[in-house]
């Protein structure tokens, strides 16, 4: 073998886009359009990004499938048809493989490929792209659709190479499924995932044993199939709703709030509530009152509407308080959607261990031991415990910026970003959805169409004015974070231990991640900073004489 097939030429793009969810297909999509040269690398052996992964039984949206999908093609919108008012898994895969398809995506996907290190070139103002397959790339932009919820945690309990039972993360579920019937399966986790799995499991399995940390608030999905005059009401009223939906807070098309929950009396606020607990809307309710999620007596008052129904679902009263969630915010932890949650614990056959009181001591060849000393008889173990959310799939990877500085060490002490969208000294490289924008805050779909539109704008511009690098400056990023601070420090969503915050993975710094201030006024800012030119990036030209992007001399699509 010569030495050039040892290290083959590597693929010389316009831009390489990292990941093929939601964000990926439409970036790639959007880019095509305007001529650039694109190409994914994908890590899974299919496209859908979290929707090919977590494959769990029970694993469904909790957005309204006609909102939790892309607006950016009525003709996508006039031709697909959701059965469900929350899409399950299987359907929202579907839906993007059609979507693959439908817009001829798959030729320019590298399936089964891992980005495992990025290299900013200072002298060529491109990145270098390595991957686990040996393949390499060149390319002047690299762009993250890596998402925020991908990188999967399994918490470091001592003896887990002891247990002899079935390992599963929910977010790792094997493609052609398990059997679990007549097996004791415990659970570690009652986040939203806990919250959907365990009921699943409990109808296949012969035992289950939840060991929850912290009870979670949870309202019940009251799922259902769409009905003919809703789905015909969906695409008669899409163009409407979709702006509404864009020009939202959370980019659902809810009524703003008018009154604040201390401002009305306890009927009506009972029957507000009420009515979004049928619904199973979870975002509606929190956004049901203008001082839910900024007062802390007013949040009390959602909050004991939920610990209530906790009482009058649950048989037995010491499970039912183990249940219940305090000392924390409604809101200030995602709110869980499931279906029979908690009614399940009324089932003989499924135990709770509250491993907040009896914490985890370790596993054994044959179940679980609490330090109480007590043994759980286990034959498969489902981890239900999460991610490294918004920040693991960026660290987790060796990205080199300016002067080879490493992602992974500067925001060893917390995200700095600018807009969510860049961070300083990594020139050309691009986040879709990431820390410091509103991202896991609002329907993730429009944040998605929102940073990719705004991210083709921005490459479309660079070309136009023959622009080689573009990069936030210092200034303007420290002042983006003292923002984004600021504006969370306000909110009570700092005071959840949650993995909004990072306080889900022991030693990962504790610094609220998403923009709060809604996805409307942030879009609005992101637009006047591509009004100006590209207000706070640095902008350097292309010398003169040096080579164009292929992008430079193909006329848009
Ligand atoms: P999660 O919300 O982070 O929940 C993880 C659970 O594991 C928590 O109950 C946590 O307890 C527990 N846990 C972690 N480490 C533990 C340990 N060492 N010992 C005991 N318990 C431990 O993760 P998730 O449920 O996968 O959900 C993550 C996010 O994905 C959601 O918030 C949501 O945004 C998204 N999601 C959405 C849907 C939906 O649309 N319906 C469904 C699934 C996921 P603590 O709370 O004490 O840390």
């Amino acid at each position: 073998m010569s030495h050039q097939d040892q290290h083959p030429a590597p693929n010389k793009l316009d831009v390489v886009v990292v990941g093929a969810g939601f964000a990926g297909l439409y970036q790639l999509h959007r880019l095509r359009g305007q001529g650039f040269d694109v190409r994914i690398i994908e890590a899974g052996d299919g496209v859908g990004g979290t929707w090919y992964w977590n494959r769990y039984p029970g694993a469904r949206c909790d957005v309204r499938s006609v909102d939790y999908s892309y607006s950016f093609s009525p003709e996508l919108e006039a031709e697909w048809e959701w059965s469900e008012k929350y899409a399950a898994q299987p359907e929202i895969l579907r839906y993007l493989e059609h979507v693959a398809d439908r817009f001829d995506l798959r030729r320019d996907i590298d399936l089964g490929i891992r980005l495992t290190a990025a290299t900013f070139d200072e002298t060529s103002g491109r990145w270098m792209i390595e991957t686990d397959q040996g393949g390499r790339y060149d390319a002047q932009f690299l762009i993250m659709a890596t998402g925020n919820l991908s990188s999967s945690r399994i918490p470091d309990i001592p003896g887990l190479d002891d247990f002899h039972g079935a390992r599963l993360h929910t977010a790792q579920w094997p493609k052609e499924g398990i059997d679990l019937t007549g097996r004791r399966v415990g659970v570690i986790g009652t986040g939203s995932s806990g919250v959907q799995v365990i009921p699943e499991l409990a109808a296949q399995a012969d035992h289950v044993t939840v060991f929850q940390r912290t009870p979670a608030f949870a309202l019940p999905a009251n799922n259902r199939p769409l009905t003919g005059e809703e789905k015909r009401q969906a695409h008669e009223r899409a163009e409407w709703r979709r702006n509404a939906a864009r020009n939202s807070s959370f980019g659902i098309d809810l009524p703003a709030p008018q009154y604040k929950a201390l401002e009305v009396d306890d009927a009506e606020r009972r029957a507000t509530y009420e009515s979004y607990w049928d619904d199973g809307a979870a975002t509606a309710l929190m956004l049901s009152y203008r001082d839910l999620l900024y007062d802390r007596e007013a949040n009390e008052t959602v909050a004991e509407f939920l610990r209530d129904k906790i009482k009058t679902i649950v048989d037995d009263p010491e499970t039912a308080r183990a249940l219940t969630p305090h000392g924390f915010p409604f809101g200030a932890k995602r709110a869980c959607v499931g279906t029979n949650y908690p009614a399940i614990y009324n089932e003989p056959h499924v135990d709770l261990v509250d491993v907040g009181a009896d914490p985890i001591d370790r596993f054994t060849a044959t179940g679980l031991r609490t330090e109480s000393g007590t043994e759980h008889p286990l034959d498969a173990i489902v981890f239900a415990t999460g991610f490294d959310a918004m920040t693991g799939a960026l660290t987790s990877v060796d990205i080199r910026g300016r002067e080879g500085v490493l992602l992974r060490d500067k925001w060893s002490v917390g995200p700095h970003n600018f807009l969510g969208v860049s961070t300083s000294g990594f020139p050309n490289m691009f986040i879709v959805t990431g820390p410091g924008s509103p991202s896991v805050l609002s329907n993730v779909v429009v944040s998605i169409e929102q940073h990719v539109d705004w991210i083709t704008r921005c490459l479309t511009f660079l070309r136009d004015h023959r622009i080689a690098t573009i990069d936030a400056s210092a200034g303007s990023e420290a002042d983006w974070v003292r923002q984004v601070n600021e504006a969370a420090a306000r909110t009570l969503y700092p005071e959840g231990n949650s993995w909004y915050l990072g306080a889900n993975v022991p030693g990962k710094p504790r610094v609220f991640m998403p923009y709060v201030r809604g996805l409307n006024h942030y879009s609005r800012i992101c637009d006047e900073i591509a009004e100006r030119g590209y207000d706070g990036f640095v902008l350097a030209p292309r010398p003169e004489g040096a080579a164009s992007t292929k992008a430079s001399s193909k006329k848009p699509a």
